[in-house]
Formats: structure tokens, sequence, C-alpha cells
């Protein structure tokens, strides 16, 4: 199962000057830690090409109203996933309603230039045995992920009945028929025995509330509504109707290092305004040994994926099938050997930060080796602890700030304001054509705001509302005064969700997400809700657990403020979101198998049930 690794960051044997470093990325820090740097626009609207959908023409449909079993809010690969298990479960009345034009969330919106999922396909891709697939590469682009989400669909039936370009504007729950009432922008009314919200964590585009954004007078998108049309191109690149374009991007995450390299290549000149740089370690994509493929055995995707998770868990002496530089990272941060015999904390901390100093170094040193000009090459230099930020693998990224066309402009403190012409850093205007929002997605807004609606449960009491002071669920999934609701993990937490491999979450969840309502539908239960006593319990379960209330953590409070700003830590105020607000911490495996358990027990132990003789 195991391969060579050929990509792995070489570990260096310079020596640290641990000080000198520490206090480095404490002055890179204070640099970015502006006031506001977090600020979105109130709407969307204010700036074109934002929100609409550029990818599917328009749909015209009459409104439906309808009675069904399940309806599933979101077609992305959590939305797949519950439906494909609720399929396999039996169940038949089943409505996916999504606001993309198809299935596939994430990977129906971005479908920028060089769009490619940076976690192994064979880990990524979910169900691929079942549909019978084996991905192209190790890293997967977007056609052939939005293609695999389309085959699930197709091979569980949920094109049927499905709503797109459906946006839901509202939902309440009905005491009487132990209903939910879902509308929709288009007039549907929707009453659904059981609702699952898989709205994804990272869904509404953010656009910075940087001054005069919206006055701006070229063209402008966000990543996630790739503008074709002005561009040319395709998510393979051949963008040529830039060619006399000045085009600015704004951002340098994961999104804009992959569209970089093809703007750079097609625009005729290209700005890249970056706040932070990432750490960009080697992607090494390569096709798919047919040979390895022809040798898989059933049950093999399991076993990798858990493997994957087993390693990102810290889990000792395990064998790396995956072998990148996800793995690589996580092994050199937590798998040292000698972490299983130090006990003083203080001495095992002192081994994990150099080891990251170490990482911080050979990442510096790549882009020492790529990129020429010794500005440029100190301006992309990223001086944070590795988990700062998410990291970057990416191949072409750094050789791309070699062209002449290309210019880095550093911005850590900030863009001081766009102006009709272009974007102004350190009172320097640049003029360009067109300007990218490679920004990302809202992160900490009001939870209402990301899904696009309210939802009234029991006495009409908002789900804004109930989690003001804190999110408090059963498993990350239901919560009191809400029934027959199961929301998946998202930016609100208690659920294992932080794994790097996000599918292998969803499927986890989809499972026990499926398995609650089957199980719900076969045994005529009306309605299910979490026990005041049972989300308590959750609750302090994740605060016990909290490792950034540990002293000995490396994810504590203290260490999550000296972190660079980004969303990862409320952009440097991480004492601000309450501690019940974090997913389960530690092994994911561990909170997967409290699932099992719990689904295996059968006594659906800390749900309120009501079952159709008591309701009546
Ligand atoms: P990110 O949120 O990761 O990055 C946004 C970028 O915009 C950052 O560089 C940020 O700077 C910058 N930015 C935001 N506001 C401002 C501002 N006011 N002024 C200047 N710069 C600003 O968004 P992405 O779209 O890159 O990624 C979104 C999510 O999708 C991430 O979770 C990412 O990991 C994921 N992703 C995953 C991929 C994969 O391969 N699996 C591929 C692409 C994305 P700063 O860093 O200073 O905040």
């Amino acid at each position: 199962m195991a391969r060579p690794s050929a990509e792995s960051t070489r570990e260096s044997n310079v020596s640290i000057d641990v000080d000198a470093l520490r206090a480095r990325y404490a002055r890179e820090r204070s640099r970015r830690m502006s006031a506001g740097r977090g600020g979105t626009v109130e709407s969307l609207d204010e700036v074109p090409g934002t929100s609409q959908d550029p990818h599917t023409a328009p749909i015209v449909r009459p409104p439906v109203r309808d009675v069904t079993d399940v309806a599933i809010v979101g077609a992305g690969f959590g939305g797949l996933l519950v439906g494909a298990h609720l399929r396999k479960a039996g169940v038949t009345s089943i409505r996916l309603i999504d606001k993309a034009g198809d299935v596939g969330g994430t990977w129906y919106w971005n479908r920028y230039p060089g769009a490619q999922c940076d976690v192994e396909s064979y880990i990524y891709l979910p169900l691929l045995e079942e549909i019978g697939y084996i991905p192209k590469e190790k890293y997967s682009r977007q056609p052939e992920i939005f293609a695999h989400g389309q085959a699930i669909a197709r091979q569980f039936d949920l094109y049927e009945g499905a709503l797109f370009q459906t946006q839901v504007t509202g939902m309440r729950w009905n005491a009487d028929s132990s209903r939910w009432t879902i509308e929709t922008d288009r007039g549907d009314e929707i009453l659904a025995r059981f609702v699952c919200m898989v709205n994804g964590p990272l869904n509404r585009p953010k656009l910075p509330a940087i001054d005069g954004i919206s006055t701006f007078k070229g063209h402008r998108f966000h990543t996630s509504r790739w503008d074709y049309d002005y561009t040319g191109g395709t998510t393979e690149g051949g963008l040529s109707r830039l060619s006399d374009k000045s085009v600015g991007i704004i951002g340098s995450g994961a999104t804009a290092v992959q569209c970089v390299p093809h703007l750079g290549r097609d625009a005729g000149e290209l700005y890249v305004f970056q706040r932070t740089p990432s750490t960009i370690a080697v992607r090494g994509n390569r096709p798919t040994d047919s040979s390895w493929a022809e040798q898989l055995q059933p049950g093999w995707q399991k076993q990798r994926i858990e493997n994957f998770c087993a390693i990102m868990a810290g889990e000792p002496n395990t064998e790396d099938f995956v072998q990148d530089g996800w793995t690589d990272a996580f092994k050199r941060l937590s798998a040292d050997p000698r972490l299983a015999t130090i006990t003083d904390s203080n001495e095992r901390l002192a081994l994990v930060e150099l080891a990251d100093l170490k990482l911080g170094e050979d990442i510096r040193a790549r882009i020492a080796e790529i990129v020429g000009d010794a500005t440029v090459r100190e301006t992309l230099r990223p001086y944070y602890w590795y988990f700062c930020k998410r990291p970057c693998f990416h191949d072409e990224f750094l050789s791309t700030f070699n062209r002449p066309n290309v210019h880095l402009v550093d911005a850590a403190e900030g863009i001081d304001r766009i102006t009709e012409d272009g974007v102004v850093v350190d009172g320097r205007q640049y003029k360009v054509d067109c300007l990218i929002f490679a920004t990302g997605f809202e992160v900490g807004t009001p939870y209402a705001r990301r899904a696009g609606y309210e939802v009234l449960g029991v006495d009409g009491l908002t789900l804004s509302e109930k989690w003001a002071d804190g999110v408090s669920t059963l498993h990350g999934m239901t919560t009191r005064g809400f029934p027959n609701l199961i929301f998946s993990p998202g930016q609100e937490g208690q659920f294992a969700w932080f794994a790097v491999n996000v599918t292998h979450a969803l499927t986890e969840f989809a499972n026990h997400a499926a398995h609650i309502i089957s199980e719900s539908l076969r045994d005529n239960v009306t309605s299910f809700e979490p026990t005041e006593l049972a989300e308590d319990e959750w609750v302090q379960t994740i605060i016990a657990r909290s490792p950034r209330l540990n002293p000995g953590s490396r994810s504590n409070l203290e260490f999550q403020k000296s972190c660079t700003p980004s969303y990862l830590n409320n952009d440097g105020h991480p004492e601000n979101v309450p501690a019940q607000n974090a997913p389960f911490a530690g092994n994911p495996m561990e909170f997967y198998s409290i699932l099992r358990e719990w689904r295996a027990n059968g006594d659906f132990a800390g749900l309120d049930l009501r079952r159709e003789q008591e309701s009546e």
C-alpha cells in the first residue's frame, strides 16, 4: 500500500536561533494585527461578480409545494453523502436543495484556473469503491472532483426531486404537525419530517471591508465566481483574453496559490496583493500508477483514509500510506519518537517548537532556491508557526514571481483603499483593469448570515438566539429546541471536523445522520431532540478536551494568541471565541468511535423521542 516518498519537504540540519526566530515571528505578527482586519462588507451586492451563479444558465421552474420525509439543504459532498447513506438505508423520499445550479458545493463554485484539491484524491474523493472509480492523479483537479459528485448523485438517485438555484430563505418548526416548513426564494413551501442542513463551513464569499471597495470601475469578481467570459480559458488555464490586461489579485491563500501561476502566465501584468505569505511546500502531483490501482483489495479506501487520519492525530509508529506534504509535516511536528518517553510538558513543548522552527526554515529555504529577486524572496517568506495558517503545497506558485510581468505587493499592514482605478498600498496606487478577490469565505460571522436564512425552532426561538453565548449540541449535530434537525460539522464546531480530510469527517457525519433519520422513520419516531442533560454534558466534554485551556498544550490560548492573525485564530483574538465553539479535540477516530458505539447501543441515548401514539 505504501509508496516511496518523493515529495517530503527536505529536513534541514541547519542550526536554529530559537530566540531570534521567536522575535521575528512576534514582529511579523504585530505588523499584521491592524484593527478591523477581519471586517467584511455588509452585502455582497455592493460588489458585482461575488454572489451570482456564473456556471449555470438561470433555471426556470414553478414554485414547489410538497411534503417530503427528508430535506437536505446543501448538495455538496456533505449533502450527497447524507443522501447516499439514506438511500443505502432504504429511505426513498428525499429532496436536495441548493443555491448552486448542480451538486458539488465547493467544487461547483470554485472553478478558478488551477483549482485542485491538495488532499490526496484516493482519500479525498468519497465512495470510490462504491462508484467504481480510481482518480486519474494523486491530486484531483476541479472537473474530476465535480464529476465525481455528479456520479454519486446519479448512482444514489439524488437528482430526483432536487431543487437547484434555490436559496432557502427560512425554516420553521411546526409543533402541531411535527414538520419543518422550508421556504425558498422560488416561492417553494416544503414540509419536511426531517431536515439535514449541510451548508458547508465556507460557503459565503468574503469581501473584505476595504475602503472604497465598491467604487472600483474596472471588472471584478470573487475566485468562487470566476468570470471566464472576461478572462477566456477554463479551469486548465489559457486565459487568453487577459493578454493585454493589467490584473490585480487580493489574497495569497490556498486559492490564490493555485490560480496565480495561470494569471502570471496569461495576464499582461499581474499584481499580487499579499498580506500574509502562505507556506508553500512541495505538491508532487503525479498520474495514478495503474499497476498500483489494479492490486487494490476491497476495503482499501477506508484503510487508507484511517491511516491518514491516524498520522494527522499524531499516532506514533504508523506506516504512512499517503506520504505527502501533509503527513510529512504532521510527522515532523507530532510524531517524534522522543515524545513517547518525555513526560515533562516544557521539554515536550520545546521539542515540538524546535521541529516547527526547522520546518519553517525548510519552507523558507525552498523559496530561496526558487525565487530570484532578493526583495520578492523576503516578502514571500512566512514567519509564523506552521499551523497558524492553513499550509499550502504547490510546485509552480513560487517560480511565477520570477516572471517580469508579475509583481508582488507587500500589503502586510493592509491595503489603504481601493479606488476607481486600482488598489492603494503604502500610499502608492496600482492601476488595474480587473480586480480578483481571492479573499476566501466568511468565518465567524453570524450563522444565519452565512446560511442565508434563520431557523426558527420550538416557540419561535432562533438558532442564532440559542447559540448567542456559545454553541450547544449533542455530538455537534443536534440541538435542543430544534427537533428533527441535524446540522453538519461547520465552523460552530463540537464535531471532529478539523481533520484536514474534510470528506472523511463528512462521511462519518453522514453515516450517523442517516442512521438517526432512517431508524426514526422505521420506528415511527415523530420527533427527536437532545435532552438538556445530554447537551450540557457534551458541551462540558468539548470544553474539558479543549487544548486551548491546557497549559501544557501547544494549541493553548497563549499559543493561539502568538499566531499570526488568520481565520483560524479569530484574526488574532481567539479569546473572544467561547471555548465551547471548538471542534472535538484530539484523535478524530476517538470521536468517530463514540458515534459508532452510540449507534451500536441502539437506544438513542441522550435524545428525547416522541412516537406517533404519544403525539396524538
Ligand atoms: P483564505 O481565507 O485562505 O485566504 C484569503 C486571503 O485573502 C488571505 O491571503 C488573506 O490574507 C487575504 N485577505 C483577506 N482579507 C484581506 C484584506 N482585507 N486585505 C488584504 N488581504 C486580505 O481563502 P482561500 O480562498 O485561499 O481559501 C478558502 C478555503 O478553502 C481555505 O480554508 C482553504 O484552505 C480552502 N482551500 C483548499 C484547497 C485545497 O486544495 N484543499 C484549495 C483552495 C482553498 P491574510 O492571510 O493576511 O488573512
